[in-house]
């Protein structure tokens, strides 16, 4: 039995607009559950529907296998921390952290124990008499957190709490809340557009678009087999390369814009010899990340010519910009194998680090791995 389940889960709002599309899922008791996807694609409403904010238009919630759609956000035991703190201006963090417990009836001296064990695991003891409003963005978001935890209550929700920090800040506070998750094993559902940190935080990442989930899976069955070109470009940073053309005879012949390019790939190696006939005369598309390339020519490879246009070193690695006939890619490269930029140059991808797509479906085309 799952703790939270969404079954066929819709949201229609009042000016018809059909927000989210048969949502199911079903999340284990503790585990850390990401949602993530572009702006509008629903994750915030699905959210909402789980904190008790927004109605179900369709479709059921069960909490531990009761229904609980129509149960007010209190009964659900949930804690949700918002991108814009929720803070109250005029309460020290000490009350801002107590205020929920206070509301409550609880005793005193439990409020007391509570908010300094809490202060204690966030770093926030120097600071309980304090203001938010002299306190930094890190920490403010540390006592949103703060007044999520210190309720101890089963379900932990969190809409982008990280986007208003700067890019330093958002790294540890996304160690921080891993953390948190740990100690307090809380069932939590986070939502963000950013595929790192559902890539770095999550046991399950759940992909959407336009209001439809794409795919469930662990970060590590995301990356490596994705479904859809979707989720495949959208997992991975910088996200996987395209490349179009057709296939003939066996040879997928990459082609863009109609105009053939000097890359082909010997299809035998990589798919089944039905599918090789059942695509025969259609568009298929390559992908393959820019990390999986590599320079020398090596076996088990397909070779692909392409122009240097621009290079970025970056430390670890460089990115190298490269066109492929009117196609831009990107790839991965030691630094101390940058190319010159206007430079020709061709590079191999191994043939288990390619994947095929459906040209129209936009689905993956099963490869032998
Ligand atoms: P973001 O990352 O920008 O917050 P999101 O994935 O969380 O995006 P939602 O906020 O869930 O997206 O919105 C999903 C879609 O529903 C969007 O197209 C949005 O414009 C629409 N929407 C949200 N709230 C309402 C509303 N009250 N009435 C009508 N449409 C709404």
């Amino acid at each position: 039995m799952a703790y939270l389940k969404l079954k066929d889960i819709n949201k229609i709002y009042p000016n018809g607009f059909h927000a989210v599309h048969d949502f199911n899922l079903e999340i284990e008791k503790g585990e850390f559950v990401v949602f993530v996807g572009p702006s509008g694609c629903g994750k915030s409403t699905t959210l909402r529907m789980i904190a008790g904010l927004e109605n179900i238009s369709k479709g059921e919630f069960y909490i531990n296998d009761v229904l609980a759609n129509d149960k007010g956000p209190r009964d659900r035991q949930v804690a949700m921390v918002f991108q814009s703190y929720a803070l109250y201006p005029h309460l020290s963090v000490y009350d801002n952290l107590a205020f929920g417990l206070t509301l409550q009836g609880v005793d005193e001296d439990v409020i007391e124990e509570r908010v300094y064990a809490t202060a204690k695991i966030l770093g926030l003891t120097e600071y309980l008499q304090r203001k938010p409003r002299a306190l930094s963005g890190g920490q403010r978001q540390r006592v949103a957190v703060g007044r999520a935890i210190i309720r101890k209550v089963g379900i932990f929700l969190m809409d982008e709490p990280l986007s208003n920090l700067d890019a330093k800040q958002r790294v540890t506070m996304r160690s921080e809340i891993t953390q948190i998750h740990r100690e307090t094993n809380a069932t939590t559902i986070y939502v963000t557009h950013d595929q790192t940190e559902a890539m770095t935080m999550a046991d399950r990442i759940v992909v959407m678009k336009e209001g439809y989930i794409q795919q469930v899976g662990t970060p590590y069955e995301l990356y490596f087999n994705p479904v859809n070109m979707f989720v495949a470009g959208f997992i991975g940073e910088p996200p996987m390369n395209f490349l179009r053309g057709t296939v003939n005879n066996g040879i997928l012949q990459i082609a863009e814009d109609g105009e053939n390019v000097d890359a082909q790939l010997d299809l035998a190696p990589i798919l089944d010899k039905e599918l090789i006939d059942q695509y025969n005369g259609k568009k298929m598309v390559l992908g393959f990340r820019p990390e999986s390339i590599v320079l020398g020519e090596q076996e088990n490879c397909s070779a692909i010519a392409c122009q240097v246009e621009l290079t970025e070193l970056l430390g670890d690695n460089t990115n190298v910009y490269v066109n492929i006939g009117n196609s831009r890619s990107v790839l991965k490269v030691d630094p101390h194998d940058t190319p010159a930029m206007d430079s020709e140059l061709t590079f191999y991808i191994p043939n288990k680090s390619i994947y095929l797509f459906d040209s129209e479906t936009e689905d993956v085309i099963p490869t032998i791995k």
